[in-house]
Protein backbone atom coordinates (compact mmCIF):
# COMPACT_ATOMS: atom_id res chain seq x y z
CA UNK A 1 0.00 0.00 0.00
CA UNK A 2 0.82 3.54 -0.59
CA UNK A 3 0.53 6.71 1.44
CA UNK A 4 -2.72 8.77 0.29
CA UNK A 5 -0.87 11.68 0.57
CA UNK A 6 2.91 11.38 -0.33
CA UNK A 7 2.82 8.27 -2.42
CA UNK A 8 5.54 6.31 -0.44
CA UNK A 9 5.18 3.23 0.02
CA UNK A 10 4.17 1.83 3.49
CA UNK A 11 6.38 -1.41 3.92
CA UNK A 12 6.10 -1.86 7.91
CA UNK A 13 3.45 -1.28 10.52
CA UNK A 14 3.83 -0.94 14.24
CA UNK A 15 1.26 -0.68 17.05
CA UNK A 16 1.73 2.08 19.30
CA UNK A 17 -0.44 0.12 22.24
CA UNK A 18 0.02 -3.41 21.87
CA UNK A 19 3.20 -4.42 19.88
CA UNK A 20 1.19 -8.44 19.23
CA UNK A 21 -1.75 -6.00 17.20
CA UNK A 22 -1.91 -6.80 13.56
CA UNK A 23 -3.41 -4.04 11.28
CA UNK A 24 -7.08 -4.28 10.50
CA UNK A 25 -9.93 -1.92 8.95
CA UNK A 26 -10.45 1.39 10.39
CA UNK A 27 -6.52 1.48 12.56
CA UNK A 28 -5.54 4.28 12.46
CA UNK A 29 -1.97 4.87 10.43
CA UNK A 30 0.60 7.45 9.76
CA UNK A 31 2.85 8.07 7.66
CA UNK A 32 6.43 8.48 8.53
CA UNK A 33 7.73 10.07 5.63
CA UNK A 34 5.04 12.82 5.54
CA UNK A 35 3.35 12.57 8.61
CA UNK A 36 -0.36 12.00 6.83
CA UNK A 37 -2.60 10.27 9.46
CA UNK A 38 -5.16 8.21 7.60
CA UNK A 39 -7.12 4.83 8.43
CA UNK A 40 -6.89 1.19 6.98
CA UNK A 41 -9.81 0.65 4.66
CA UNK A 42 -11.38 -3.24 4.71
CA UNK A 43 -9.41 -3.87 1.33
CA UNK A 44 -5.89 -2.88 2.92
CA UNK A 45 -5.44 0.58 1.06
CA UNK A 46 -5.24 3.59 3.23
CA UNK A 47 -8.43 6.23 3.05
CA UNK A 48 -8.80 9.68 4.50
CA UNK A 49 -10.25 9.73 8.07
CA UNK A 50 -14.08 10.33 8.11
CA UNK A 51 -15.17 12.88 10.47
CA UNK A 52 -15.86 10.93 13.63
CA UNK A 53 -11.72 9.54 13.03
CA UNK A 54 -10.79 12.97 12.84
CA UNK A 55 -12.23 14.14 15.80
CA UNK A 56 -11.11 11.33 18.18
CA UNK A 57 -7.42 10.96 16.96
CA UNK A 58 -7.02 15.34 17.32
CA UNK A 59 -5.15 15.92 20.67
CA UNK A 60 -4.77 11.98 21.00
CA UNK A 61 -1.69 11.70 23.33
CA UNK A 62 -0.36 8.74 21.05
CA UNK A 63 -0.96 10.22 17.86
CA UNK A 64 1.13 13.22 19.40
CA UNK A 65 4.10 11.50 20.41
CA UNK A 66 4.16 9.44 17.22
CA UNK A 67 4.06 12.82 15.40
CA UNK A 68 6.72 14.43 17.50
CA UNK A 69 9.06 11.62 17.54
CA UNK A 70 8.18 11.67 13.47
CA UNK A 71 9.45 15.08 13.39
CA UNK A 72 12.87 14.42 15.02
CA UNK A 73 13.69 11.21 12.95
CA UNK A 74 12.86 12.94 9.49
CA UNK A 75 15.21 16.12 10.96
CA UNK A 76 18.23 13.45 12.18
CA UNK A 77 17.54 11.82 8.16
CA UNK A 78 17.88 15.07 6.41
CA UNK A 79 20.50 16.36 8.84
CA UNK A 80 22.87 13.11 8.02
CA UNK A 81 22.18 13.60 4.55
CA UNK A 82 24.05 17.27 4.49
ZN1 LIG B 1 3.13 10.11 3.31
Amino acid sequence: MNCISCGHAIEAHTSIKDSKQQPEAGCICICLYCGNIAALAADGTLRELNTKEAHAVAGDPYILAVQRARAEVMKKREDNAR
